[in-house]
């Protein structure tokens, strides 16, 4: 049997029941705040990563999707949603002079180390917000995000921790001074260090490896090179942070591991999930759309990592919400007389268009009446309803009440009956 491709998603019904809820969930959330969604492709050009995401990133060097379409062009699976939001709005002509707030949510591809919490198919909601320069934005976006959790019931399960990278040129500066300072010790580093002090050094301060931490005492300090605009952002940040009641923790080592970062930078991070800390994870990047072929504007962002997310659901409500959550089905038709099958169908259509939040799923195969009540029961239904020749012809519907013993088993004529439904169920 051909198996699922390592680290690709499978997520069953019952899970999937979870994910809706929570997708839902956060959708509702996204809509209030008045953000729009836009679809993004799953194939783009990896130049387009390669520029966006920043060839000395993890994702590019070694987590890409990367294959050659039929005519030889480089295309890969997309690993994050940015930089395809940023080619997409900038495409159709909906950045320049313009403010932007928009949403997208889908399947993400890299190339990692398959664990919980962590796959090579995954599923990412990201907000983002174009043409608008100051800290109240990124406080609005750092809001959204709390609102999110509210509505999931996991604010407690989350951290917020926030840092400011400063300019573009600031950030230069200290990569220079960082660079200058480990490359004496570069013997000491990990090896990932080693590699990054050339490509990415910034990311060293992510470093898990307690030798390189020690080494990093003594480094060049982030908050020391950030310039003064930078710095009246932050605070400015901050103060509205406060305002709004949203717990922060500053940590000046916080540098995310994309390239397009600048000014605020934040992770929402949890401590139940193992070595997979970060929820959702996000900042300022003014300077990405102008290395991707555009005009200067100011953009900030994030991205909320679904499955970590449904995974924090789980421990946070281990019992599914609601039976409406929990269950397919609400009402089950038996079918006992397999001669009033057209009838039955027929039946269900109808009773879909008047009752249009019940979910009906009629019997299919044969089977006695005994039977097909112990199906509808294991279906999670509510009502049974029993459709025979003599329902059929006396426009009666029969409902077997399959929660409440009291309420038994009645025959109303049809629009009585549709009305106990919408009482019972709706
Ligand atoms: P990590 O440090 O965990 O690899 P990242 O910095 O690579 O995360 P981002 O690119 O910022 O992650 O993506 C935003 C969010 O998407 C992360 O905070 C995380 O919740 C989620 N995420 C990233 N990679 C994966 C993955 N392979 N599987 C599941 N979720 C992921
Ligand atoms: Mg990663």
């Amino acid at each position: 049997m051909v198996k699922a491709v390592r680290g690709m998603r499978d997520i069953l019904p019952e899970q999937s029941r979870r994910w809706r809820l929570v997708e839902d969930t956060l959708a509702a959330v996204l809509t209030g705040h008045a953000y729009e969604e836009i679809r993004l492709p799953l194939l783009e050009f990896t130049e387009l990563f390669a520029r966006g995401v920043g060839e000395a990133t993890d994702i590019v060097e070694k987590e890409m999707y990367t294959l050659a379409d039929r005519d030889g062009d480089s295309l890969s699976l997309r690993p994050e949603g940015t930089a395809s939001s940023v080619r997409m709005l900038q495409e159709h002509g909906l950045l320049f002079n313009q403010t932007q707030r928009i949403c997208y949510a889908g399947p993400m591809f890299r190339y990692e180390k398959p664990q919980k919490g962590r796959y090579r198919q995954f599923y990412q909601i990201g907000a983002e917000a174009y043409g608008l320069a100051g800290p109240d934005i990124d406080a609005e976006l750092i809001g959204l995000g709390w609102a999110c959790w509210q509505a999931l019931g996991i604010t407690e399960m989350v951290t917020l921790e926030i840092n400011t990278l400063g300019s573009g040129t600031a950030r230069q500066q200290y990569r220079e001074a960082l660079v200058a300072f480990l490359t004496p010790l570069k013997d000491r580093l990990d090896e990932d260090s080693q590699r990054r002090l050339s490509t990415n050094p910034m990311r060293i301060l992510d470093s898990k490896n307690p030798a390189t931490q020690g080494l990093l005492v003594e480094a060049p300090k982030l908050p020391d090179f950030v310039d003064a605009d930078s710095t009246a952002h932050y605070e400015g940040l901050k103060t509205l942070l406060s305002a709004m009641g949203i717990p922060f923790r500053e940590n000046h080592k916080l540098v995310r591991g994309l390239d397009y970062y600048t000014h605020t930078v934040f992770e929402w991070v949890t401590s139940d999930l193992g070595s997979q800390g970060a929820v959702c994870a996000g900042g300022r990047y003014d300077g990405l759309v102008e290395r991707l072929g555009g005009k200067p504007t100011p953009a900030v962002g994030f991205a909320i990592g679904l499955d970590r997310v449904v995974l924090l659901h789980e421990l946070a409500h281990k019992d599914a919400p609601s039976d409406k959550t929990t269950t397919a089905t609400d009402v089950y038709i038996c079918v006992p007389d397999q001669s009033v099958m057209s009838g039955a169908m027929n039946q269900a259509r109808l009773l879909r268009e008047a009752l249009p939040v019940l979910r009906v799923r009629l019997h299919m195969g044969s089977g006695n009446l005994k039977k097909q009540l112990k199906k509808a029961d294991a279906s999670g239904a509510r009502v049974a309803v029993i459709f025979d020749a003599e329902s059929e012809s006396a426009g009666t519907l029969t409902l077997k009440h399959l929660r409440d013993a009291e309420l038994g088993q009645e025959t109303l004529p049809y629009d009585d009956a549709v009305g106990r439904l919408r009482r019972e169920i709706c």
